[in-house]
């Protein structure tokens, strides 16, 4: 029989669903939007959740070039994700599963899954009405989950193309089922060309017809543009667009993210939607995100960190979004230092080609590696941490930045001068960093896709080290993401020398942080796990802290 479930304190009846669908161009900020919405709901009292939709064919973002997709965010239980699931967890402070994230390959995949095991029993499967069908119990599975009030649900793309089409038939299909229940928000961009000089509301109307045309009526818009928006533009769009006017929410561009919250509530979104939703208006409560909001205004004084990596070049552009989580976290360990981060993007093919450019690191207070693939510049990344050691820069390594850091001692330290990863020479004689012996397979059958070392996995701290220091803690739980590690047969060598491997797996099989003790040198320090999936403006994360504060020093 299955087990009654008394509903927690508070709950409301039904979960609510507010869609988030984007208008006129790409990059209007659904995600920032979403967790805002989020964040001012949530601060009424309700839970909420969020979801993303992605529409690709990948079933997860693990095989998508973070160039082009962005980071790939990884969730506690090891789903490889878009970077907006980052973005909630961090707005929120909750933490999501992989049931908050679909991709149309993932749904795809079900169906056909359950399709080979007879499930329809007999029916033809369609794409109308099977694919929104198991969009939607993937939404109701999650809400359900998460115990959510409200489940915010964004819907990646653009309104008008092609590829999200079957997504918003899912969504006007909940609201056909739960007309009381489900709401619509369009983001949309309203641009001032810069030759007519005046706001223009009609790329947003064409979007709210074509959204129309799907059989959906935004409940609010969010309009963003460069400036606030006029009185004028809000009748517009109000009478051409069929909302009222308060409904018309002005989102001009802001130097922080986490002002936006803030921005909403002057405009009373939260009481807005509450009354839509027809939920009864609790107490406010921004306290807390205010108070990180006002010390990052007051974070005056700066710190230069640089960030050296390779995934910044898209054309003519540098796009720092490949290591977006990492770009947070680095801020939030600053502001609660009251210092505003300063950061460098240092491409480290460069340190290659150009050795004597290594110099320029001195400049910079601190120096940080993230995670990475592969062997383009990984000898400038190399030489930066060798830099780092010897001149007593703070050195942050992040996942490859660790395993780098390991082969960069190996070699310059203990002399084994052809240290190296597999990943990168697989014939070498001295693999300091080596494939895991559970991951040999999946390379060998070309099993690419959420195979590596996903998730959270727990470590144990050393007495007395930086990483100790850091957590207040012995035990601690991270989140993973790579097929190589420090290769047992090298850790007794390793650590003769003078690096200390001060976090382990519980089974000391896995090295999980490596550190030179604070004695011989600032900061250097690295993790096999990422930290910065775990760290938010509210919590920032300790070894983020405790870098910054070698930084600041
Ligand atoms: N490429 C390395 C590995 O697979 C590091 C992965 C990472 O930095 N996320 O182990």
């Amino acid at each position: 029989m299955a087990k009654k479930t008394t509903p927690r304190k508070g709950a409301v009846k039904k979960t609510k669903y507010i869609f988030v669908v984007g208008g006129v161009m790409s990059g209007v900020g659904k995600g920032i939007t979403t967790s805002s919405i989020g964040k001012i709901l949530q601060s009424r009292g309700f839970s909420v959740t969020a979801l993303k939709i992605d529409p690709y064919i990948n079933v997860d973002a693990g095989t998508m070039n973070p160039t082009e997709h962005g980071e790939v965010f990884v969730l506690s239980d090891g789903d490889e994700c878009d970077q907006d699931m980052g973005n909630y967890e961090r707005f929120l402070g909750v933490t999501l599963s992989r049931d908050n994230y679909m991709t149309t390959g993932r749904v795809y995949q079900s169906v056909i899954n359950r399709e080979r095991n007879l499930e329809y029993k007999g029916k033809c499967v369609e794409v109308v009405p099977h694919i929104p069908m198991e969009v939607i119990d993937r939404i109701k599975r999650a809400a359900k989950q998460a115990e959510a009030d409200i489940a915010m649900i964004e819907i990646g793309g653009t309104i008008g193309e092609y590829q999200n089409i079957l997504f918003l038939e899912a969504a006007r299909m909940l609201k056909n089922m739960h007309p009381e229940d489900v709401f619509f928000v369009l983001v949309s961009y309203l641009p001032t060309p810069s030759k007519i000089g005046e706001m223009k509301t009609k790329p947003t109307q064409y979007a709210t017809r074509t959204l129309n045309g799907a059989g959906i009526q935004p409940d609010i818009i969010v309009a963003r543009a460069d400036r606030d928006l006029d009185e004028k533009r809000k009748e517009k769009l109000a009478l051409f667009c069929s909302v009222r006017k308060e409904d018309v929410i002005s989102a001009p561009d802001v130097d922080s993210v986490y002002h936006i919250p803030l921005n909403f509530e002057e405009q009373n979104l939260s009481t807005i939607l509450l009354k839509k939703m027809n939920l009864r208006p609790r107490q406010k409560d921004l306290k807390d995100w205010k108070g990180f909001v006002s010390r990052v205004e007051e974070s005056q004084k700066t710190v230069d960190i640089a960030v050296v990596g390779k995934y910044f070049k898209t054309g003519d552009y540098v796009l720092s979004d490949a290591y977006l989580s990492v770009i947070e976290s680095l801020k939030y360990a600053a502001y609660a230092l009251k210092r505003k981060p300063v950061l460098h993007w240092i491409d480290s093919e460069e340190y290659e080609t150009n050795p004597s450019s290594l110099r320029e690191l001195k400049k910079y207070a601190g120096v940080l590696i993230p995670g990475g693939f592969g062997s383009r510049g990984i000898e400038g990344k190399i030489e930066a941490i060798r830099f780092c050691r010897e001149n007593g820069i703070p050195y942050f390594g992040i996942c490859y930045g660790m395993q780098l850091m390991v082969i960069e001692y190996a070699r310059n330290a203990c002399g084994i001068a052809d240290a190296h990863t597999t990943e990168v020479n697989p014939k070498t004689q001295n693999p300091v960093i080596d494939i895991m012996p559970e991951q040999k397979k999946n390379l060998r059958d070309k099993n690419y896709g959420a195979t590596m070392r996903l998730g959270t996995y727990e470590a144990v701290l050393k007495n007395a080290t930086i990483a100790r220091k850091a957590y207040k803690q012995k035990e601690i739980i991270e989140r993973h993401r790579h097929r190589y590690e420090v290769n047992p047969e090298y850790i007794a060598r390793v650590e003769e020398a003078g690096l200390i491997f001060s976090g382990t797996s519980p089974d000391h099989r896995l090295m999980e942080i490596a550190e030179l003790p604070a004695s011989e040198h600032p900061f250097f320090v690295g993790s096999q796990f990422h930290p910065e999936f775990l760290s938010s403006p509210l919590h920032p994360h300790p070894l983020f802290v405790e870098f910054l504060k070698a930084c600041v020093k």
